[in-house]
């Protein structure tokens, strides 16, 4: 017997035919006493759609108390799937039963569309696995303390499955998309991009930090939470995927680097001839951190040295960028700036590998690679195990792409 959590995401879902398909696959492959958890998301698109909807009430839905009508709208689409799939199962002749986030004991904070899980009590789950019911769980999806639906942010029914897997002290974790495997960049935009055997949670999550939207970061850290090694691999063919755990325990090719993830979701914010004295950084970032935005790249440069005038440049989740341009709004001109800039044309590039720690040379060879292809350079910043560089949004798939040639030079 084993228990053996799955999740399908949205493409694997999109239609009622690929419903009916997920259904019996999973039958197909489940021993008799197998007890099998499924995770879903929102049937293809209907997510970004019900987004669009909101945005036919309010043009910027993502701000302020409209938040947790988000919520209580993008819930639905989960909502959806959990109950279609649930009679997928039934009309195939297997007891299933579909579950929200709130039924599964899913308890997270209230930060509305952003939710992070506090802890899951999986009662209800273990009580209908041993009454023989397959549990299709509503992914992406918790509830605060007062019972309110709250979403853990794009991608988050990765988090879902690997958490309630943990939670459950699942056998398998399994996540089925519409790629077999992680690759050593988005095999839609490099051509010839490798597939892993295994990764590790720490480059994985560098990579999911960094973009690569295969996996939602939170759910790499909750597989190294709770040590979860997790399947990613495909729902439309039977052949292994790719491992993530905690070490590799087959042969992968020495490559210097892991892979090369992209980020287009970015946004610049520039806030211009801001004095040179302390407590202005602190002012302009503690209100982006009052209001849940989260500051990636950061950079200070000294303008005007005689006038003592500072630029202060940062970047941002697109997604956030209503709300803080209200808030840096008010922030300028408490601290008296010149003019804020707002750029949403770019993008973030990066190079991640545990190997370039402590080894010279990775930055300045994918500086080169930027250069030949004509890529300039807006912004860079380093961790111990990657380099990220900001770049025109337009000019990624080039970028992306010389870089991994650079790489992986043999593919
Ligand atoms: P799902 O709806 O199943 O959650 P996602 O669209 O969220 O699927 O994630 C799968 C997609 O992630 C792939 O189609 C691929 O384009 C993208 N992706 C980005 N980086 C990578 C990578 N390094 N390896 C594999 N897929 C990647
Ligand atoms: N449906 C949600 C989204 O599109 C969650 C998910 O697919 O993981 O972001
Ligand atoms: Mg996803």
């Amino acid at each position: 017997m084993a228990l053996i959590v799955k999740k399908f995401g949205g493409s694997s879902v999109a239609t009622t035919e690929k419903i009916l398909a997920v259904a019996q696959r999973i039958l197909s492959e489940k021993k008799s006493d197998d007890k099998i958890v499924v995770v879903v998301s929102a049937m293809g698109k209907t997510t970004d759609n019900l987004i669009a909807l909101a945005g036919g009430i309010d043009a910027q839905p993502y701000k302020g108390d409209y938040l947790r009508e988000m919520d209580m709208l993008l819930t639905t689409g989960e909502q959806v799937s959990i109950a279609l799939l649930a009679m997928a199962f039934k009309r195939l002749g297997q007891p299933a039963i579909s579950l929200t986030g709130a039924q599964v004991g899913m308890r997270t904070n209230s930060v509305h569309t952003k939710g992070r899980i506090l802890g899951i009590k999986p009662k209800r789950v273990h009580d209908e696995l041993n009454k023989g019911q397959v549990v299709v769980v509503a992914g992406f999806q918790g509830a605060d303390k007062l019972g309110d639906p709250v979403t853990l942010g794009r991608g988050g029914s990765d988090t879902s499955a690997v958490a309630l897997a943990g939670a459950l002290k699942a056998d398998e974790c399994e996540i089925f998309t519409d790629v077999d495997g992680v690759y050593s960049a988005d095999p839609r935009i490099v051509k010839n991009a490798r597939k892993m055997k295994e990764i590790t949670y720490s480059e994985m999550l560098e990579m999911a930090r960094l973009g690569a939207g295969v996996m939602q970061p939170r759910s790499v850290e909750m597989g190294q939470f709770f040590n979860m090694p997790i399947h990613v691999r495909s729902t439309f063919t039977r052949e292994l995927g790719t491992i993530i755990r905690e070490d590799y325990t087959v042969e992968e090719k020495d490559f210097e680097i892991r892979g090369v993830a992209h980020d287009m979701k970015v946004a610049k914010i520039s806030v211009l001839g801001v004095p040179n004295s302390p407590g202005i950084a602190h002012t302009i970032f503690q209100s982006l951190a009052d209001a849940n935005i989260s500051v990636d790249m950061i950079v200070q440069s000294i303008r005007n040295i005689d006038r003592d005038i500072n630029d202060i440049v940062f970047t941002i989740n697109l997604t956030d960028l209503p709300e803080a341009k209200k808030v840096i709004a008010v922030a300028s001109e408490k601290i008296n700036a010149a003019s804020v800039l707002v750029e949403e044309d770019m993008a973030k590039v990066s190079i991640v590998g545990a190997g370039m720690l402590g080894s010279p040379g990775f930055a300045a060879r994918m500086f080169g690679a930027l250069a030949r292809a004509d890529v300039n350079i807006d912004i860079i910043s380093t961790s111990e195990i990657s380099v990220s560089c900001l770049v025109r949004g337009s000019q990624v798939a080039d970028a992306v792409n010389s870089i991994h040639d650079e790489f992986f030079p043999d593919r």
